[in-house]
């Protein structure tokens, strides 16, 4: 690709002819900004370049890079024992996360599974629920969403921005009600939450969960939607017999500014995911919360046990930087920290509102979207945005920011004037 300001070093030969990349072409490869370095919020390129972290690497480093913290707590369980299986055995930094997301998750969740990624934790998710109940084996879920790339998740996702096509019979066929369309922060309309009735009245002897993201739709469209759908969610479930399922994968620990996202409604999920920002980005890991019900029924069908145990369960040393990662966030005024995020976003990202290629500005927590009215052409966009000395990685219509909590005005203020200029050079 011809550049002038950035130099070969940072495009490696061998990664573009051998690497695959997230959702890309072999034969037709993007370019791969090779890093040597990340820490605060700055990703160093070979070529000695920082840019700043407006992504969190996928919205998992929310205490930027190479915290001394993190590495502390990494470092001393790498000598204790960076692994031990957890069939039969157990150990103490598996206890003590499990002690600190009991204190943070919703109430009513008690039970906790450790898996190893965002999209096993779904998978284990919808597993629960099925053998909560073996005779339904349908699950609902709304428009827009994005759980995971595995089997299932991927069943759950949008069908059209997940491609459901692609993979014809062989994925599982699920029930979808439209995205919710009453917006976060505005009026309440009760009749949003109609076809998502009319769906569970006519499938309720079949459906075994509703499955969604709370208040946040993230990768499936990055919408903002209202508390109340969750509050006629939760109802409407109840009275169906139907367990609800929260994935809280992109919206927990600070995200939306409140600690996970069901705290905007106040209503309790009998599932729940985490995943993501739960080791603040420096190892792959999630978790499953569950209720005493739920537990206690999945456990007394016939195989009397849940039946899922990855290799890699409660890994110590991801248990041990989770634990320090949580102590972290809790240990700061992280809700002013994300307040105060939000209000620059909004400011500094609302006079894109103007721009004629700008269909949409929308800002919550800590998540800054500027939605276009056409797909941006993605290699010219990361080089336009990487020669401003930001990092992003926009999606189709979408060009958002999701930064560390640790960011600073001035970091922030170069991601959002970047975003800006990026919209303003686009033709609508
Ligand atoms: C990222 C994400 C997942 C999948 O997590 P992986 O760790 O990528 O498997 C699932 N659900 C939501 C809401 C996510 O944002």
């Amino acid at each position: 690709m011809a550049n002038t300001s950035l130099s070969a070093a940072v495009f490696d030969p061998f990664d573009r002819d051998h690497l695959w990349h997230p959702y890309t072409s072999l034969n037709n490869p993007l370019p791969t900004y090779k890093v040597r370095r990340a820490e605060g919020c700055e990703i160093e390129l070979v070529d000695g370049r920082r840019l700043v972290e407006g992504m969190s690497s996928w919205w998992c480093a929310i205490h930027g890079y190479s915290h001394p913290a993190l590495i502390a707590a990494g470092e001393a369980q790498l000598r204790t024992m960076s692994h031990v299986m957890f069939g039969g055995l157990t150990h103490q930094p598996a206890i003590d996360l499990g002690q600190r997301l009991l204190r943070i998750a919703p109430p009513t969740l008690t039970k906790i599974f450790y898996a190893d990624s965002g999209s096993v934790a779904v998978e284990v998710a919808l597993k629960m629920a099925i053998q909560f109940n073996p005779a339904k084996s349908d699950f609902l879920t709304i428009r827009s969403g994005y759980h995971g790339d595995t089997w299932n998740a991927m069943s759950v996702c949008d069908p059209v921005t997940g491609m459901h096509s692609l993979f014809g019979s062989a994925l599982p066929r699920r029930l979808f009600a439209p995205a919710p369309r009453v917006r976060f922060g505005e009026a309440w309309d009760p009749a949003d939450f109609a076809p998502m009735a009319r769906l569970i009245a006519e499938h309720r002897t079949t459906l075994a969960a509703v499955i969604l993201e709370p208040i946040v739709q993230g990768a499936g469209g990055m919408r903002f939607y209202h508390p109340e759908y969750l509050r006629c969610l939760r109802r409407a479930c109840d009275e169906a017999g139907l367990l609800l399922i929260f994935d809280e994968i992109a919206t927990g620990f600070g995200r939306t500014g409140k600690l996970f996202a069901w705290e905007h409604a106040q209503v309790q999920p009998d599932i729940m995911c985490i995943g993501k920002a739960i080791t603040g980005g420096m190892m792959t890991f999630s978790a499953v919360l569950a209720t005493d019900r739920v537990a206690e029924q999945v456990c007394s069908g016939e195989a009397q046990c849940f039946m899922h145990g990855p290799t890699f369960m409660a890994n110590p040393l991801a248990c041990a930087i989770a634990c320090a990662s949580i102590d972290l966030l809790l240990a700061q005024p992280w809700q002013e920290t994300i307040a105060r995020i939000e209000a620059q976003l909004k400011r500094e990202l609302e006079p894109a509102r103007e721009l004629p290629a700008v269909a949409d500005v929308r800002c919550l927590g800590a998540i800054g979207v500027i939605e276009l009215k056409k797909p941006l052409e993605m290699a010219s966009a990361q080089r336009f945005l990487v020669e401003r000395g930001v990092w992003l990685r926009p999606f189709g219509r979408l060009l958002y920011a999701m930064p560390p909590y640790i960011i600073s005005p001035e970091q922030l203020s170069r991601i959002t004037a970047a975003m800006r200029e990026l919209a303003a050079s686009l033709t609508p």
